[in-house]
């Protein structure tokens, strides 16, 4: 079991002046995994002056020594390739595979490109008789959620370090083991006290205290759309810049000539993989009348195959929810989508068999959905499918657009030229089209209640600069 008994403050472990622990949960066994210190209001006002007090040495390193120190984290934390990914495992439940590929070295790649993008903040434009010049934001509050823990912890510490701002994080309380293994690498290379501090614990009394604070220039925050209107709230009456990457209810819409049963197939994996809790999960599949039937079954059957259990063996493909929560907010909605008069396809509210511990739901799909549907409408977050019929493309492209959110879609038609320009209207942050697969460098972002501001690749470094205008 791990212990972490101190917080990662001004280039130290340090004792927690909250002095209290919090227990992790393995959801898969529902038994004790880990116990990490909390942190409280006294704790955040530590880790935010000591980045305070390393801003201005930091802020003014070269682009070469801060790529320097990118590319030595990415090395400690290849290092760490295996014990992250069964931290991760054991905290939130998603299976070894998912984890080793997309939850840890993706992010560790993502980290390495950053070392180039060090030199983004000495880019000047000059503009008649004034020079454009890009300086740090400033101290930067990470809050982060549970369902992708590395990945949206590296979305934010990667370009805050390449742009020579300094950083508080805070991890979900739910997960909290793999920041501690961060810090730990963090603390191997050297990185200079204070660019990185790490407290944690709830968001009422470590995430808002980051949001309030005077001297945190920027917050960035991963999590629901609830919190993310907390967090604005909380940092309005200080002007914080603030950038929000929040929920989704994704459209994938399906054109007539598609290959059917490849696109429904990849609709399904796209909303199972990680048991469901993909923010940019497809969950509103959009089918041509005329094919409905057809590709109700594809999806059934498909399902059906797809294993759920322990997450640590080779052929799962869905492990347990992250959290008991999580586990009863997804039944709740597959009761309600029942109660709306939507035809389950498969799965439902039982256990699936065989598995009597560990917060595990059965892959869900509701057919004969209508966009109005609250099953269609809120973010459910767990392996749920919805699958809503349309009569013809406009009627599509209107159910796509008819969400509050929107930060991914994927369109698929086999007339490539076509599938662009449905893409071009459809409102949100990423759409895919066809196959077409994640791309660590590409701008990552929301539309709508979705979220402000974007991560990963030059569109995110940007995000930490400040535009001063020197007019001679
Ligand atoms: P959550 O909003 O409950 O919590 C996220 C983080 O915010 C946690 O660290 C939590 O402690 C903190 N927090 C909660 N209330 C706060 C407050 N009032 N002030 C400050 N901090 C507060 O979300 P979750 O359940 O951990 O994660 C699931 C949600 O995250 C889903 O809605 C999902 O769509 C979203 N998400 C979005 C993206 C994206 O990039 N757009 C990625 C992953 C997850």
């Amino acid at each position: 079991m791990k212990i972490y008994d101190k917080l990662y403050i001004d280039g130290q472990w340090v004792e927690s002046h909250a002095n209290q622990m919090i227990d992790v949960i393995n959801p898969a066994t529902e038994e004790v995994a880990g116990r990490t210190a909390l942190a409280d209001k006294v704790d955040v006002d530590n880790a935010v002056q000591a980045a305070r007090r390393a801003f201005n040495s930091w802020s003014r390193t070269s682009a070469e020594e801060r790529a320097d120190y990118i590319s030595k984290l990415a090395d400690a934390l290849t290092k760490r390739v295996d014990e992250m990914t069964h931290t991760i495992t054991t905290e939130m439940g998603t299976t070894l595979a998912f984890s080793r590929e997309v939850q840890v070295e993706d992010p560790i790649d993502a980290l390495a490109k950053h070392a180039d993008r060090a030199a983004l903040l000495d880019h000047e434009i000059e503009i008649g008789n004034a020079t454009a010049v890009r300086e740090p934001v400033g101290v930067c509050a990470f809050i982060n959620p549970w369902n992708y823990p590395l990945h949206q912890m590296i979305g934010k510490v990667a370009p805050a370090l390449a742009a020579g701002c300094t950083m508080v994080v805070k991890p979900s309380e739910n997960t909290p083991l793999h920041a501690f293994l961060l810090a730990e690498a963090i603390d191997e290379i050297g990185l200079p006290a204070g660019v990185f501090n790490l407290v944690n614990g709830t968001g009422p009394e470590v995430g808002e205290p980051l949001c309030t604070h005077p001297e945190v220039d920027m917050v960035s925050f991963t999590g629901s759309t609830r919190a993310g209107v907390r967090i604005s709230q909380a940092a309005a009456p200080t002007i914080k810049r603030v950038c929000l990457e929040l929920g989704g209810k994704s459209p994938f819409l399906i054109c007539e000539d598609a290959d059917l049963e490849t696109a429904v197939k990849l609709g399904v994996d796209d909303v199972m993989l990680n048991s469901g809790q993909t923010c940019t999960a497809l969950t509103r599949m959009l089918v041509p009348a005329a094919r409905y039937e057809e590709a109700v079954e594809i999806a059934k059957t498909y399902t059906e195959s797809l294993k759920v259990g322990d997450p640590t063996e080779e052929d799962t493909f869905l492990g347990p929810m992250a959290s008991q929560m999580q586990m009863e907010t997804v039944q709740r909605y597959i009761g309600i989508g029942v109660e709306e008069g939507a035809r389950l396809v498969t799965g439902g509210l039982e256990r699936p068999a065989g598995l009597d511990k560990g917060y595990y739901v059965r892959p869900t799909i509701f057919a004969d959905v209508n966009n109005q549907m609250t099953i269609a409408r809120e973010e459910i977050f767990g392996p749920v499918l919805c699958m809503i019929p349309y009569q013809n493309e406009a009627e599509a492209l209107e159910i796509a657009n008819d969400t509050p959110y929107g930060l991914a879609a994927r369109v698929w038609s086999e007339d490539k030229t076509k599938a662009e320009t449905l893409a071009r209207q459809i409102r949100a942050g990423q759409v895919y089209i066809n196959d077409g697969f994640w791309n660590n460098e590409a701008p990552f972002g929301g539309y709508k209640q979705s979220g402000n501001g974007r991560e990963l690749g030059n569109f995110g470094v940007e995000e930490f600069f400040e535009t001063k205008a020197l007019i001679r």
